[in-house]
């Protein structure tokens, strides 16, 4: 009823929102799609109308698909080899009318699975909410202002702005466009750019074929266009097909990968072993139900319930340590490929340095002049020779800052007493320097105001206006290797026009870069009269050079250290610049970067010369150049290839539309939060708050932290499986009855895990994380040492558990009693060999006994449970158990203090062979220096 009548409503005013989904806007030119949302181009939405469609339309966000269902997420938690096994050792002990152990073991694996599923639910969370903090942002025309808002804010009606690198925000009908090419591979898969503009298409066209209409979380991957929004949230093209974008990421990474393979052998060696150990007992005679039960606690202590749970909430408690650090972890297995990572390449402009530009030498007219005054505060003077600089004295000078001021879209702005960059550094520089001059935008702009403009894009290193005026003039700005090929005048002071000299130019150039700075230099031509607009045909060759203006952007202090702590822990720390190689290898050198270097200074490595370059030539000059400069996209591709076939596992920075391919490549993309693409931050599998390289080693240093102690987590685990599978095989070959029941490992295993194994994962950082090579990423989680290590704590818990086990029977304690021993003992065990555990080399004193409480309040809890387990009635009759006396007691407690005395002594020589064997090779290498 009341879709008939919105659709005979009129369609003019009011506005109603609801009725305009039926229309077709790619069918109708820009203006009436305009007209029709009652919206002007250049005023944009006023805040009056934004709260009136809001009101209506909602906040342009869509409704999360509904993921797996709860309830298959929850049942894909049996859907693991090792539950099969315990699901059929449930329905024999059925069969077997043993009613209480079917009911525990079965109780057990619905618990694990309670516990896996919320903790994955958690995992997932965690990630989603990382991701969705990391708010989008569009920029509008509001109240006749652009301005930048969140994007969920957006109306229909609202005028947005979108330039390479951005998605769009909603569906919008472009309104202008200007080489705009855009990515839809979100929406259409197809993966090849569309070239779009503002004319309308015939209605019947399809939704890839509206090439005047811009659709919600596409990328733009060239140009800029303006356009208006026609639809918000859940009515845009994605927002229909319900395709949410954030999508949860995948929990799988290399370690759990490799659990799982390790899960699949372990269930056919349990199988063998349960075929083999019920054949001896058929063959001995025994009964079938006898047989099945010991084959049944065999399978069931021998399989590490816990493992694969513990370590998705072990990575998952990394995601929150790295965000702690700045580091928003997009992808699980981040977290864990970042303690492995050798090799770091990183931006220098904002990353390394901090991104704060002043201008301080100016080079136009044939003089050079130094400019002072600090920061973005306009304040200072333009000096030649100590005396203030007239402008009148220098035409071209007096352009060379005209350029620098028009050919800029960024400004400065005095907040709370703080002057600041608004938009790129390196042209808010220019906006200063131009005002030191006694320049003012809003006046020059009078008189030639801006028509169009070609937007920097780090390909062709330059950007354009086209101004108007009696006379259209254009200014370019850029690298002085990309303007100055296109110049063949020169401007003069008083005006007039010289051949331009290059070689002069680049002379003052590289001893500009050479002191570390960045250079620009400016350019103007003659526009032909009439000119509205321009692209890069209109500015390829016959410029006029006007000048130079170089600046300073310091080294931040904190990545000066973070290099370092890199260099120490065994991480190389390279620089891929657009920048110029002398600026680049000057600045690598303040912040310590090392290399191959030539008479004392860093030798950085240009794209020019990158490109002639084979991949195998490459492949060696990428391990020792520490200075990549002049670099384009596809070549940081090149170079992450280059660096790990030399077997590095490479983290790469990146920010522009055009590193998506670096940053998926690198085994750690990196994307920067504050002046990163949309399109980079979603090929990354990182992204920075603060876009500073001290974040990057900081994520690193909790990847190594998170690895070791899923190592803790795992060395401590496996040897109470091998431990309880040797008892039960012991058993059969000596003939006696079960030390363990299967009740019992349950028993043993759940609590354990949860109670002790977790605690583990609250261990600090061990002192010296940072001052040992990164893990080979193909090293076993298991390395030799540590293998051996579970062999003797598993064979250690055998004896003590078979041990203790067949003494109190000789001394006459019942089975019950018996089997309590055996089950407390190893319990007691796991007590003591945590603390073991604590530090995989180190004695636990030298990491501080109480430097992580968790590990008491587990185990203050895992004994109070294990007394209720041994002395509450209710227990006893449940789990077969009984009371046990205070010799016992001792008894057990001896066996436990003695596993970790014989454990801290195989630690300690390891340790002192180890530190030798490391000694050795330190000196070995500086000797080879
Ligand atoms: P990086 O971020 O590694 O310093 P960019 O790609 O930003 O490198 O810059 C490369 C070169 O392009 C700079 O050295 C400078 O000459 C030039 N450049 C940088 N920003 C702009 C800009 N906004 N307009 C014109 N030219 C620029
Ligand atoms: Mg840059």
């Amino acid at each position: 009823m009341s879709a008939v009548g919105e659709a005979t409503k009129p369609k003019t005013k009011p506005l109603q929102l609801s009725a305009d989904e039926a229309v077709a806007w790619h069918s109708l030119p820009a203006d009436d799609v305009l007209e029709h949302l009652q919206v002007s181009p250049e005023q944009g939405l006023s805040d009056a109308e934004v709260a009136e469609r809001q009101a209506q339309a909602g906040l342009n966000q869509m409704t999360p698909k509904a993921q797996q269902s709860a309830l298959l997420r929850f049942l894909l938690q049996f859907h693991q080899p090792l539950i099969y096994i315990l699901l059929a050792a449930t329905v024999v002990t059925i069969f077997l009318k043993e009613y209480t152990d079917a009911i525990v073991i079965f109780a057990v694996v619905f618990v694990n699975a309670v516990i896996g599923y919320v903790q994955e639910s958690k995992a997932l969370a965690a990630i989603d909410a990382l991701a969705k903090s990391m708010t989008a942002h569009a920029q509008v025309i509001r109240n006749g202002h652009r301005q930048e808002i969140d994007a969920r804010q957006l109306v229909p009606g609202d005028v947005v702005l979108v330039q390479s690198g951005d998605r769009f925000p909603a569906d919008v009908r472009l309104v202008r466009a200007r080489d705009l090419k855009v990515d839809e591979s979100a929406l259409t898969g197809e993966s090849v750019a569309v070239e779009k503009n503002q004319e309308p298409v015939p209605a019947d066209h399809g939704l890839a074929d509206r090439l005047c209409l811009g659709y919600a979380s596409t990328s733009v991957t060239y140009g800029q266009a303006r356009g208006v929004v026609i639809a918000t949230g859940d009515r845009t093209e994605v927002g229909k097909i319900q395709q949410s974008i954030a999508g949860a990421d995948d929990l799988e990474t290399p370690l759990t990968r490799k659990i799982k393979q390790f899960s699949h052998l372990l269930l056919w060696v349990i199988l063998a072993l349960c075929v083999v150990v019920f054949l001896i007992g058929l063959w001995r005679g025994e009964s079938l139900a006898d047989t099945f039960m010991v084959a049944v606690a065999l399978a069931v202590g021998a399989i590490p319930e816990g493992l694969p749970v513990a370590v998705t909430i072990m990575l998952a408690l990394g995601v929150s340590k790295m965000a702690a650090r700045r580091a928003i972890v997009r992808k699980l297995v981040a977290v864990e490929t970042l303690g492995s990572t050798s090799v770091i390449c990183s931006d220098k402009t904002g990353t390394l340095t901090e991104n704060q530009m002043t201008v301080q030498r100016l080079a136009a007219g044939g003089h050079t002049y130094e400019v002072n005054g600090l920061g973005y505060r306009p304040e200072g003077d333009i000096l030649l020779d100590g005396q203030a600089a007239d402008l009148a004295t220098n035409q071209a000078l007096a352009r060379c800052l005209q350029a620098g001021l028009l050919c800029n879209d960024s400004a400065v702005a005095e907040k709370e007493g703080k002057w600041t960059a608004e938009g790129d550094p390196t042209e808010a520089a220019l906006v200063v320097t131009a005002g030191k001059g006694g320049l003012q935008r809003a006046e020059l702009e009078q008189d030639c105001p801006r028509l169009d403009a070609i937007p920097f894009e780090s390909e062709y290193q330059y950007m354009a206006t086209l101004h108007g005026g009696e006379q259209p003039i254009i200014y370019l700005k850029g690298s002085v290797e990309a303007l100055l090929e296109r110049c063949d005048h020169a401007m003069l002071a008083d005006g007039t026009l010289a051949d331009v000299d290059p070689a002069a130019i680049m002379q003052q150039v590289e001893q500009m870069a050479s002191d570390g700075l960045r250079v620009l230099a400016f350019a103007t031509v003659d526009a032909p009269a009439g000119l509205t607009a321009i692209d890069h045909g209109n500015t390829g060759s016959g410029l006029v050079f006007l000048g130079l203006q170089a600046m300073i952007d310091p080294p931040r202090q904190e990545a000066v250290e973070a290099v370092h702590l890199c260099q120490v822990a065994g991480i190389a720390v390279k620089m891929i610049t657009g920048d110029h190689a002398l600026t680049a290898a000057a600045i690598a050198g303040q912040v310590g970067l090392l290399g191959r270097e030539e008479n004392g200074r860093l030798v950085a490595i240009t794209g020019k010369e990158l490109e002639k370059m084979s991949d195998e030539e490459l492949t060696e000059v990428a391990n020792s150049t520490a200075v990549f400069a002049r670099v384009s996209p596809d070549q940081k591709l090149r170079l992450v290839k280059a660096l790990q076939a030399n077997d590095r596992v490479v983290a790469m920075t990146g920010d522009g539309v055009n590193d998506g391919p670096a940053l998926k490549q690198a085994n750690i993309g990196i994307a920067m939060g504050i002046t990163g693409t949309d399109v980079a931050k979603d090929a990354a599998d990182m992204v920075l708050t603060d876009d500073n390289f001290s974040s990057i080693e900081g994520a690193v240093e909790e990847g190594r932290g998170v690895f070791d102690n899923l190592t803790k987590f795992i060395v401590w685990t496996l040897p109470t499986n091998l431990g309880e599978a040797l008892t039960i095989l012991a058993a059969i070959a000596f003939g006696t009855q079960l030390p363990v029941q299967p009740i019992h490992i349950l028993w043993i295993n759940m609590t354990t895990a949860v109670l002790l194994g977790l605690t583990l994962a609250f261990e600090p950082k061990e002192p010296g994380i940072m001052d040992r090579p990164p893990r080979p990423a193909d090293q076993p989680i298991l390395t030799f040492e540590l293998t051996m290590r579970t062999l003797l704590v598993g064979v250690l818990m055998l004896a003590a558990t078979f041990g203790l086990f067949v003494y109190e029977r000789r001394l006459g304690a019942s089975l019950a009693e018996a089997q309590t021993v055996a089950t407390t003992v190893l319990v007691v065990m796991e007590v003591f060999y945590l603390f073991s555990c604590r530090s995989l080399v180190r004695p636990v004193k030298e990491i501080g006994f109480f430097s992580n409480l968790w590990i008491y309040y587990g185990i203050a809890a895992m004994l109070f449970l294990q007394a209720l387990f041994v002395y509450l009635p209710f227990m006893n009759n449940l789990f077969s158990t009984s009371p046990l006396g205070g010799v016992q007691l001792l008894r057990i407690f001896g066996a436990g203090l003695t596993l970790l005395i014989i454990v801290s002594i195989e630690k300690h020589f390891r340790f002192r062979a180890n530190s030798r064997a490391s000694v050795a090779t330190k000196e070995a290498a500086s000797a080879a220096d």
